[in-house]
């Protein structure tokens, strides 16, 4: 298998210029699902034990497989948070690719790690965060939350009076129901109701109880919310918060959180403050949206995905923390044949979140920022502001839309009067199938609702109207 053949060498032109032909193309077929019965007919078995050749199985690839996924860089992809990855990041994702970089270690990985760092400084500098923060790119915003509130609720534990302090072992510490009189309280996260789904997850998977604060009319968290529900919790003793989580930007209305509020309380309260900026942090780098993150520069840890918003390929998560040391004593693996990597002050980004053998998977991300820098990603950013801002316009001026809130960053939701669920299900699929538009409708306080991810500087004010002129009565 092993080895460059004559085979492989054709397979090599092939392969590359499929690759370059993608990046190329303008515009990319939106392309959609088939169902597995479909998949079944029309691409067959596929692994058998003597191969089928790498010439067959590239056709299969770029005539069956990859028209039944939606391509998410589509400028007319509004769905969920979709993904628009420069050219150069998708090229060298490529490069990445055919390197054999193991990006757990310094040791190993010294250049990739360098250059991930000096991205992960970028993204730092732009929220504020001392010269001390720092951290690792993880596959995204769920691996990142997680990681964040775990190294979170480490801290706590060794902080906690009468914490036994455990070195490597924290599933060792008090917390939990041992037997006994009185049960030690149960360590607890504040979260916003507007918070994703991941911190759900993440509590679920720490057994750690998700506290839910109030949010008035505007649905910002606010820090007098956590302060209430935090004295509320921990009054009779039997929760502990670790932690609170402020969304900068969340994923279904583009809501900055009154993260400035938020941190006072955190100090306060003397527990963690992670900002999920998954989405909605790479606003950092447009000067129109920034000061809506005052206070961010005070998180404890902070996590952007540049597969949302700063133009990587899936899959690309910053997560930094400020003070480093404390995700390392959380996360560091122990092992005999690990402990080579653990004597010097080598940065280890495996220490950072929870993982062992990693991509370098910032490496596109870097490669996109170093080679186009800064300036234009700040530009275009604000692209797609202003994008997300006349599709604003546009639905507040159309007899029948009504916006729900209006954006702080580039999330747009609205309502078109008198359609029902169904109805917007049915628009969706329409422009779906006649590869018009990918527009998934959204659910607010139980409503349902339009709605546009903005994150494409290649989606037109023009796209914008074409999708809402299809709305009609
Ligand atoms: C998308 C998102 C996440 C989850 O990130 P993934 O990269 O999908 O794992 C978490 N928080 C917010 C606010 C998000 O928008």
């Amino acid at each position: 298998m092993h080895g460059w053949s004559a085979e492989v060498e054709r397979l090599a032109g092939d392969v590359l210029d499929y690759a370059r032909d993608r990046v190329r193309l303008d515009p990319v077929p939106l392309d959609g699902p088939r169902s597995a019965a479909e998949l079944e007919t029309s691409a067959g078995q596929t692994i058998t034990p003597g191969g089928i050749g790498g010439a067959a199985a590239l056709r299969l690839f770029s005539e069956v497989l990859a028209p039944a996924c939606i391509s998410t860089d589509h400028p007319r992809n509004l769905s969920f948070i979709p993904c628009a990855p420069t050219e150069l990041s998708m090229l060298f994702d490529l490069v990445v690719g055919a390197s054999s970089i193991y990006g757990g270690s310094w040791l190993e990985g010294a250049g990739a790690v360098f250059a991930e760092n000096q991205a992960l400084r970028w993204i730092a500098d732009l929220a504020g965060l001392p010269s001390g923060a720092g951290g690792v790119f993880v596959q995204g915003g769920t691996i990142a939350n997680l990681s964040a509130l775990v190294a979170a609720r480490d801290a706590a534990r060794r902080r906690a009076p009468g914490s036994s302090a455990p070195a490597t072992a924290p599933e060792l510490s008090s917390v939990g129901r041992p037997e006994g009189a009185r049960p030690d309280p149960r360590w607890a996260i504040v979260v916003s109701p507007e918070a994703h789904s991941s911190l759900a997850s993440a509590a679920g998977v720490m057994d750690v109880d998700r506290v839910v604060a109030e949010v008035g009319p505007d649905r910002r968290l606010t820090g007098e919310a956590v302060r209430r529900v935090v004295a509320e919790v921990e009054s009779d003793g039997r929760h502990r918060v670790f932690a609170v989580v402020a969304t900068a930007g969340t994923t279904n209305l583009g809501i900055v959180d009154d993260i400035a509020s938020v941190a006072d309380a955190a100090s306060d309260l003397e527990i963690w403050l992670h900002v999920d900026g998954a989405y909605g942090a790479a606003a950092l780098a447009a000067p129109s949206a920034r000061g809506l993150f005052e206070g961010i520069e005070r998180a404890d840890s902070l996590c952007v995905d540049p597969h949302k918003w700063l133009f990587a390929p899936f899959d690309c998560a910053a997560l930094l923390y400020r003070d480093p040391e404390l995700a390392r004593r959380a996360h560091t693996q122990h092992a005999g044949y690990l402990e080579v990597l653990q004597s010097g002050s080598d940065w280890n980004p495996s220490d950072y979140a929870i993982q062992l053998t990693r991509r370098a998977r910032g490496l596109p991300f870097w490669f996109s920022l170093a080679s186009y820098g800064t300036d234009r990603y700040a530009a275009s950013v604000e692209r797609t502001l202003e994008v997300a801002r006349h599709a604003a316009r546009s639905v507040s001026e159309r007899p029948g839309f009504e916006l729900v809130v209006w954006p702080d960053l580039s999330v747009v939701c609205f309502r078109r009067a008198g359609w029902t669920r169904q109805r917007y299900l049915e628009w969706s699929e329409r422009l779906r199938l006649e590869e018009v538009a990918f527009v998934t409708p959204s659910t607010v306080d139980g409503e349902t609702v339009g709605r546009f991810a903005v994150v494409n500087p290649t989606t037109t004010e023009a796209d914008i109207d074409v999708i809402l002129d299809t709305m009609t009565e």
